[in-house]
């Protein structure tokens, strides 16, 4: 029996039109809408394509957004004053500096000179540490997991209870989703394990999880037969496993591939994330959601 198939672009498509509501609703009864930032520095071409679909979601819903180009020999000095101005901005509720910085940029020095309060990628040590606490604490859990969650939440997944195995355990995916799983809260509550390099026993680890997530970047690391029937399968994984050309363009396109060999992989699971499709759609809008909710913060209006 073939898997049921969790829609990232779908799934997207909803939390964006939620999103616009309330933002209507916000600017009807306040007069005030999300204000994003995004500073890029230099002309990195991935970067600046990140950067345009960045600032035209949050465009589309109706956010203040300010795209704030800076050249490729900005100094560090020069960027913090940059990121202190948009801390101290009122319209600004979300402050995103685009990563890769300029290699003479301290990359570290400049997310934590970000305003927590403002910190909608959510890396900054301040919210990292309001993850792993849990509860009201949590201001912005960082986009991807905020994804993986909400994607397995919307797939009416059962999470209370769960064995949720996440193989990875980089600062960005594996980490704070592991943390997130098994807060005592909604949409979690899960026993966790995570996996990675040094584990001895991957394949067994995996045929436990009823909620399965893949973060490594391996293509098609699980195996289907590490997949226990039934389960939620989220793959994570990007991976260019060569060049195409596009029916539509003309132009060569990259191939891409998850950590999950798929095919095999939605005969035996019970729901799976494609790739491309599914995890990677819904990083940008939990960054709309996260600056969304940094003006309600700010409003105090409950969240
Ligand atoms: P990363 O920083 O390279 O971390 C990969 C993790 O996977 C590490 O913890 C590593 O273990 C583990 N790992 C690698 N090979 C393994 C193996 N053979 N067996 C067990 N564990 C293994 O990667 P990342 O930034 O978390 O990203 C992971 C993947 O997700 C990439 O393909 C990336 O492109 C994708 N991604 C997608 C999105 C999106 O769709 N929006 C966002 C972020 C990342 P060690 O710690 O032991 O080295």
């Amino acid at each position: 029996m073939s898997a049921k198939l969790i829609k990232g672009s779908e799934i997207r498509e909803q939390i964006l039109a939620e999103i616009k509501k309330e933002v209507e609703d916000i600017k009807a009864k306040y007069g005030k809408v999300p204000g994003l930032v995004t500073i890029l520095v230099g002309e990195n071409p991935a970067s600046i394509s990140y950067v345009t679909l960045k600032v035209q979601t949050a465009h589309s819903l109706g956010f203040h957004e300010v795209q704030d180009s800076q050249p490729v020999d900005l100094s560090e000095e020069a960027l913090l004053a940059l990121i202190d101005k948009y801390n101290k901005d009122e319209s600004i509720n979300g402050i995103l500096v685009q990563l890769p910085l300029p290699k003479h940029i301290n990359e570290k020095k400049v997310l934590t000179a970000i305003d927590p309060d403002k910190d909608v990628d959510g890396f900054h040590p301040v919210n990292v540490g309001r993850l792993m606490i849990g509860g009201s604490e949590v201001k912005f859990p960082p986009c991807t997991p905020a994804g993986i969650q909400e994607l397995i939440v919307r797939s009416g997944t059962v999470t209370k209870g769960a064995e949720v195995v996440v193989v990875g355990r980089s600062n960005i995916v594996g980490k704070p989703i592991a943390v997130m799983m098994m807060q005592k809260a909604k949409g979690a509550d899960s026993t966790v394990t995570v996996v990675h390099t040094g584990t001895k026993d991957l394949a067994g680890h995996c045929k436990r999880a009823d909620i399965l997530i893949v973060a490594a970047g391996v293509p098609g690391l699980v195996k289907p037969e590490w997949i226990k029937p039934g389960a939620c399968v989220i793959d994570v994984g990007v991976n260019r496993v060569g060049e195409k050309v596009s029916e539509k363009t003309g132009k060569p396109v990259p191939i891409l591939r998850g950590d999950v060999d798929f095919d095999a992989a939605k005969e035996i699971a019970g729901s799976i994330t494609p790739v491309p499709g599914g995890v990677g759609p819904m990083t940008i809008t939990m960054l709309m959601a996260n600056t969304l909710k940094s003006l309600k913060f700010k409003l105090g209006i409950p969240v």
